[in-house]
């Protein structure tokens, strides 16, 4: 703390004399470290200044000036006085102060497109959902009508909150090309192959009004990205996430904390796996992929049910799961379910050894109905899997893929915070 008990300003840099000079040292220090800091509040591993300065390695005194920075910028709040049951020992025993994301602070608007419909969102730093407006439509056939309605819904969300938005995030159920920002297999949407997404999408936030970045990923690699930093993948280093969308399946792996998405963005399409050869034909040309044979629409048929038009797919599937799980042919469909997505799991632990595995979507479900099945099919069938027995856990987190989708539009902030908002 400096003399008169005010924390230095992060972003003062106006100081000109031999001491001042030094200040500004310390202060552009300050300033690298806002991004780390926000990030550890932001994920939750940060609870109190004392794990801040821990964590970030710097003195109490830098620790203060940076928490305080952050909440000057409405990012998070500093509680220094902490009720009874909070906060751990601070230097002389005190309650070190609490650190929170701050709950009126800004928002990123997140929007995912299915194929059901859509849902705009608004979510603040902490992946917290502050407001959501779901939309059932038959997704039309041309991008920029249903980008332009998911922005939409968002906007009005934005306007209702009053709060400040600092960029916007999509998720759509493709692997998307970098850098074109193309969606290239939206194979449950009727869009073209090719369909430029990320820039239909960055049009329509402009045109809304909506200040800030504007960007495009996967489904499942931004709800793998969202697990990692707020979910089940906490901590994990070699984290695989396999989930259904409310068609197909999809894959990520989160690498010491960054998503692999290959040489161009197109990693991680598990659900082309083949796990049951004479299995039925797929839209990419082969027979028998995951995506065909471990979705939802896979368990309604082998359950002999024929979905009905009213809600998705996914939440048919979870239905029947969960309200006649002991019928037979629910029963036979859910285990025959269970061993193609060992059998797909297995392979994957071969070849990429995960610490951990996430599965969300049906697959969640599937875990929850039978975990013993699901962790032997994939002990049996790989070699990693039989020796060591990798953890594998449901997703936690409601809406994944929105949460993920704004993580995309909060990086810049997370990156430099002062800078990004300035
Ligand atoms: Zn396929």
């Amino acid at each position: 703390m400096n003399g008169n008990g005010a924390p230095p300003r992060v972003g003062d840099v106006t100081t000109t004399s031999a001491s001042g000079a030094a200040a500004r040292t310390r202060l552009e220090r300050g300033r690298g470290a806002l991004g780390p800091a926000l990030e550890l509040v932001h994920t939750g591993r940060a609870p109190t200044r004392a794990v801040l300065t821990a964590e970030l390695g710097v003195t109490r005194a830098t620790a203060g000036a940076v928490a305080a920075e952050l909440e000057a910028l409405g990012l998070i709040r500093v509680d220094s006085r902490p009720g009874g049951a909070g906060g751990t020992g601070g230097a002389q025993g005190r309650p070190s102060h609490r650190l929170s994301v701050a709950e009126d602070g800004p928002v990123a608007l997140a929007a995912q497109v299915h194929s059901d419909g859509f849902r705009a969102a608004l979510v603040g730093l902490g992946g917290r959902i502050v407001a959501t407006a779901p939309g059932k439509v038959t997704v039309s056939a041309d991008p920029a009508q249903v980008l332009g309605a998911v922005v939409e819904a968002g906007a009005a969300l934005l306007e209702q909150s009053g709060r400040l938005c600092v960029g916007a995030g999509l998720a759509v159920p493709s692997a998307v090309a970098e850098p074109d920002g193309t969606a290239l297999n939206p194979l449950h949407l009727a869009w073209p192959a090719g369909s430029p997404v990320r820039a239909i999408f960055a049009e329509c936030v402009k045109a809304a009004g909506i200040d800030g970045p504007a960007l495009t990923g996967n489904d499942v690699n931004l709800a793998a990205l969202a697990e990692h930093r707020h979910g089940a993948g906490r901590s994990a280093q070699h984290l695989l996430c396999v989930a259904t969308g409310h068609r197909g399946v999809g894959g990520a792996l989160v690498l010491d904390g960054r998503l692999h998405s290959g040489s161009s963005g197109l990693a991680l399409e598990v659900g082309h796996l083949t796990v049951n050869p004479e299995g039925r034909a797929c839209h990419c040309g082969s027979r028998g992929c995951l995506d065909v044979e471990a979705d939802p629409l896979a368990f309604l048929t082998a359950a002999g049910r024929s979905p009905g038009p009213e809600v998705s797919l996914l939440q048919q599937a979870r239905d029947l799961l969960r309200d006649e799980p002991a019928e037979p042919a629910v029963r036979a469909a859910t285990q025959e379910l269970i061993d193609r997505l060992g059998l797909g799991l297995a392979g994957l632990v071969n070849i990429l050894n995960p610490d951990r595995i996430i599965l969300g979507g049906l697959h969640r479900e599937l875990l929850h109905a039978d975990p013993e099945r699901l962790r032997a099919v994939v002990a049996d069938r790989s070699l990693w899997g039989r020796s060591g027995g990798v953890p594998i856990l449901p997703c936690t987190l409601d809406h994944n893929s929105l949460v993920g989708a704004a993580e995309l539009a909060w990086q810049p902030v997370l990156d430099d915070p002062l800078g990004a908002l300035a």
